[in-house]
Order: structure tokens, then C-alpha cells, then sequence
């Protein structure tokens, strides 16, 4: 690990001046078909004096849509008169990712959210990452992590932040959420922690806020609007635009206190949803069963809630295997 080692990314932007400026960080990719290539990240700087810096991320996972949605619309309609202190966007952080349409990158295999906080001479998704941890997280007071489910996941739209330690950082941390005023708010059990955006910033003392915002692999108008709504929404909560955060449905706050929120596949075959998103569950409850392909006469394997709540993510596809994530439930605080 070589995390004090300085970047290699280069950039032309200009973090600090006034103004807003479009740009890129151009990480070295030499290859067998570009031998002095790169991969261009866009990167969008809006400041107007001293204030707070929050730090606007998607594309972190490459198929996970409402996030790059709202942040290019952001970029273009952000006027920094409008702006206290700093905003810094990143609509495409997994670029490579991002022009696949995949979770994780297509030219080194790596998870951006699992390689924090990276190495200076890493593959590409790793100098990515410490870019981010080294020379933009220190700066920034707050960093909003836009997610969705994905090809492989779906969600209620939520916001969300972890426990953490630091029971002030916490309580900052859900106040935060809560005003992103997502339908549904959560203090989210992570059982996959390390080498997490997530966790690097929240190491540094500082404000982290993600979300899960729906997926599939696309986007509806819904998780769309609260992805417009919840980013500036956030930005007012800093102080960062004049204003109250817009409360569209109050939002309904979420624990997920243990692993028995979470339900996962035993078995491969056909995934057979028993309960909608956003419906209440209760303790065994049958949320989902699995058909098996080659055995019709076989009655297919049951899986119940291990928790009272509210389904908050489900596995998406129609077949499913055996290890796969199948359902999440969430506990009302
Ligand atoms: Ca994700």
C-alpha cells in the first residue's frame, strides 16, 4: 500500500478558484491499443468564496443511474452566485465502469467501492480511488456517495449512513440523511466494510452520506425526482445553498441493527419476489422462494424475514443463485 505516495493523476482544474469550471483527471492507461493512453474522469468544480466543501459523487458503482442523472444536471444548473464555499462533482467516478454499463471496472476487475483508500501506482480503479482519498476527501467537509442497486439489486428509494463510533459524528451523520428527505432513511449495517468509500471518510471524522436510490440497472422518474430533490437538499443542510431542504413525504427512519435484516439465497433456480418493496414484514414471513430449474416437481425452497420491518432491497434478476444477496429488511427507529 503506498497511500503517501503523490498521485499520477494529473488535472488542469482549478480546485480553489471562484467560479465554475468543467474538467477532467486524466489517469495513465497504457495499453495495447493507446501506448501513452489515458482514462479521462469529469470532474466539475463550483466555488464562491470561503464556506463549506461537500463532495458529490456517482458512478462510483458503473450501472447505478440516478446519481450520474441528477449530478450532470446539478453541474449545469449550479450558478455559483447561488453557491457558498465549494462544491466538487464527480458524475462518473468509475469511468470506465460507467462506459460499460457494469458494477465494477472492464479494464482491471476492480469494485471502486472496495478499493479504498487505493494505492498511487495501483491499477486504474485503485489510483482512482486514492485521488479521491488523498486530494479530495481531505478538503471536503461532507461527502454525499450517490448508489442504487444496480443490475443485480433493487431498493426503496433511501438515504443512509452507518453507527459509528463517534456518537456525535453520528448523530451529524443522520441529520444529514434525513434531510436528503428520501421516502425512507436508514442507518445501514455494511457486512462488507473494508476498502469502502464509506468508511474512509467516516475514518477521517467527517460527514458521509450515501444512498440506495432504486435499480436494475436503469432508473424511474421517481428515484430520479428524490435524487434531484435529496442533493440539493443536502447542499442546504450545509449551508452551502440559501434555503430549507424541500420535504416531499416526511421520510420514515430505518435501523438495521443486526444481520438478521439481511436474507440470503441457499439455493439456485428462480426467483419468485413474495413481497413488494416498501411493504411492512414481519418475523417469518415468506418474502421470497426459489424454483428449482431442473426439478418442476419439487416445491420450491421458502425464505422468510428473520426480522419485523419494512422490505428495503431485494435481489432483481429472475434467476438467482445460491450465495446471492435476496432480500434486506429494515427495523422502524
Ligand atoms: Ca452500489
Amino acid at each position: 500500500m503506498s497511500i503517501d505516495r503523490p498521485t499520477k493523476i494529473l488535472t488542469a482544474i482549478d480546485l480553489d478558484a471562484d467560479g465554475k469550471r468543467f474538467g477532467a483527471l486524466v489517469v495513465p492507461y497504457s495499453r495495447n491499443d493507446s501506448a501513452w493512453g489515458s482514462v479521462r474522469i469529469p470532474i466539475v468544480v463550483i466555488r464562491n468564496g470561503d464556506g463549506p466543501t461537500a463532495l458529490l459523487i456517482a458512478g462510483n458503482h458503473g450501472d447505478e443511474y440516478e446519481g450520474q442523472i441528477a449530478l450532470r444536471d446539478l453541474a449545469r444548473a449550479l450558478d455559483p452566485i447561488d453557491v457558498t464555499g465549494t462544491v466538487i462533482i464527480l458524475p462518473g467516478l468509475n469511468f470506465p465502469a460507467v462506459r460499460a454499463a457494469t458494477r465494477c471496472s472492464p479494464i482491471d476487475g476492480g469494485n471502486m467501492n472496495r478499493s479504498f483508500p487505493g494505492s498511487a501506482d495501483g491499477a486504474v480503479t485503485s489510483m482512482i480511488a486514492h485521488y479521491v482519498a488523498t486530494v479530495l476527501v481531505p478538503r471536503a467537509d461532507l461527502v454525499l456517495d450517490l448508489h442504487s442497486g444496480g443490475k443485480t439489486l433493487d431498493f426503496v428509494p433511501f438515504a443512509a449512513t452507518h453507527r459509528l463510533p463517534d456518537k456525535a459524528q453520528e448523530a451529524r451523520a443522520i441529520a444529514a440523511v434525513e434531510a436528503f428527505a428520501a421516502p425512507i432513511s436508514v442507518v445501514m449495517l455494511e457486512l462488507d466494510a473494508e476498502g469502502m468509500l464509506d468508511t474512509w471518510v467516516e475514518s477521517l471524522g467527517k460527514l458521509f452520506v450515501t444512498t440506495e436510490l432504486a435499480g436494475g440497472g436503469s432508473s424511474t422518474r421517481r428515484s430520479n425526482q428524490v435524487a434531484a430533490v435529496g442533493v440539493r437538499n443536502v447542499l442546504k443542510h450545509m449551508g452551502i445553498l440559501a434555503g430549507e431542504p424541500e420535504i416531499v413525504t416526511p421520510t420514515r427512519l430505518l435501523d438495521m441493527p443486526d444481520e438478521r435484516c439481511f436474507v440470503a439465497a441457499e439455493h439456485t433456480g428462480i426467483h419468485e419476489p413474495l413481497v413488494d418493496l416498501g411493504d411492512d414484514v414481519s418475523e417469518g414471513q415468506p418474502v421470497a422462494r426459489i424454483h428449482f430449474l431442473d426439478e418442476p416437481s419439487r416445491d420450491p425452497a421458502v425464505y422468510v424475514a428473520r426480522r419485523n420491518g419494512v422490505l428495503i432491497g431485494r435481489h432483481f434478476p429472475g434467476l438467482v443463485q445460491s450465495g446471492d444477496f435476496l432480500a434486506s429488511v429494515g427495523i422502524d427507529l
